[in-house]
């Protein structure tokens, strides 16, 4: 048995496999047992977000596609074509149970700019006050390279932490996570439970996306990561029983379930690492790597040997060795013409070269997170 009496609060990802039929038609039944399930959770006094995909699938299906576009116009066009017809579906069906359903579109940006994630934040929070059941998607329609989160199992996991949750379910086309590839392999077998992402678990498994869907197992482990770091369970199990979410709660053990970092990181070094993408880096020279591994310091010029990228001051930035490796993450003090010109150089000589200094870290300590 698993002990879950005490979530409080779930987020539950569906994925475009599990929505729609071979022929990419929106699976209905599906759609109507997760909102059965979500009232018997509401029921329980469990309250549910939903993060679901579906959209790009749908629209492909209405516009009579069967392989997914690669120009990026006509994916955002089947995606504001689908999405409509994914929320038409939550919504008719939710109306069985008398619950009420809101949809949430987000893309990356909306949780790299702080203050865009706290309205975010907000909007979430009024929805649960006014029991409303957050569905969400990413803003497919809107999402560029640039600025997309990409799939919905990342999405999901950076949803979790805002939303407070206990407990983070993806519902995938297997059973779990197994130990090879069961598709290749008879004898493998399926793990309960992971107490901790290592880079022996990174290279065993092998990406499975699908035509319809963006995530495999890969996007799984880098929501887990993501979660959990910021105290959150994460189980992976089948979507051909969605009542597997009651169970779960009820504590039989279905599934791989990745166990939450109970320490876990701060807020601000968990949105640092997984919510922000970095405009340039620095590189260091070996005796700051050294340094930087034993003990959090800030990072002086005197240990910076080259910058990439072009970026402001305020920017977030890489931190690598000289092999290219990503050791850290940080807010710069300085753009990347200043750090350019005063590398290398001992803090007192960076005055004669530019003539204002607001800071002399690169980056402080209290800005730079460590991998
Ligand atoms: N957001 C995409 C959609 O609704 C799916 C992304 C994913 O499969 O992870 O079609």
């Amino acid at each position: 048995m698993r002990d879950f009496k005490n979530v409080k609060r779930v987020v539950v990802k569906i994925g475009s496999s599990s929505l729609v039929n071979k022929d990419l038609s929106i699976n209905l039944p599906v759609i109507v047992n997760v909102m059965e399930n979500f009232k018997n959770l509401i029921d329980k006094g469990i309250e549910v977000v939903l993060v679901t995909s579906g959209a790009i699938a749908l629209g492909m299906h209405e516009l009579g596609m069967s392989k997914k576009p690669s120009v990026m116009a006509l994916k955002q066009a089947c995606a504001a074509l689908g999405q409509a017809k994914l929320m038409e579906a939550y919504n008719k069906a939710s109306e069985i149970y008398n619950l009420k359903v809101g949809q949430i579109l987000v893309n990356h940006d909306d949780f790299q700019v702080r203050k865009r994630m706290l309205y975010l934040t907000n909007t979430l929070d009024e929805m649960f006050k006014q029991k409303i059941i957050p569905i969400i998607n990413e803003n497919d329609a809107l999402a560029v390279d640039e600025i997309k989160v990409g799939d919905n199992d990342t999405l999901a996991s950076m949803i979790a932490p805002i939303v407070k949750a206990d407990l983070l379910i993806l519902f995938s086309d297997i059973d779990g996570l197994y130990d090879k590839n069961p598709k290749l392999y008879q004898d493998a077998k399926l793990i309960n439970e992971i107490s901790e992402i290592t880079e022996e678990l990174n290279s065993m498994v092998s990406d499975s996306s699908t035509n319809v869907g963006t995530g495999g197992m890969i996007t799984k482990i880098t929501a887990a990561k993501i979660a959990t770091s910021a105290k959150v369970d994460m189980i992976i199990c089948n979507s051909n029983r969605i009542s597997n979410i009651l169970d779960i709660i009820n504590g039989d053990v279905i599934g791989t379930l990745f166990k939450k970092n109970e320490i876990g990181i701060t807020t601000r070094d968990h949105w640092l690492i997984y919510s922000t993408n970095s405009c340039g880096a620095i590189i260091l020279d070996k005796g700051l790597i050294n340094k930087l591994s034993e003990k959090k310091v800030s990072i002086l010029a005197k240990g910076v040997t080259r910058v990439t990228g072009e970026f402001l001051r305020g920017s977030i930035i890489d931190v690598l060795d000289e092999s290219g490796k990503k050791i850290a993450k940080g807010i710069t003090n300085f753009s990347s013409n200043e750090i350019d010109k005063i590398k290398g150089l001992n803090t007192k000589e960076y005055e004669s070269v530019l003539n204002h200094l607001a800071k002399k870290e690169i980056i402080h300590a209290n800005d730079l997170v460590i991998l």
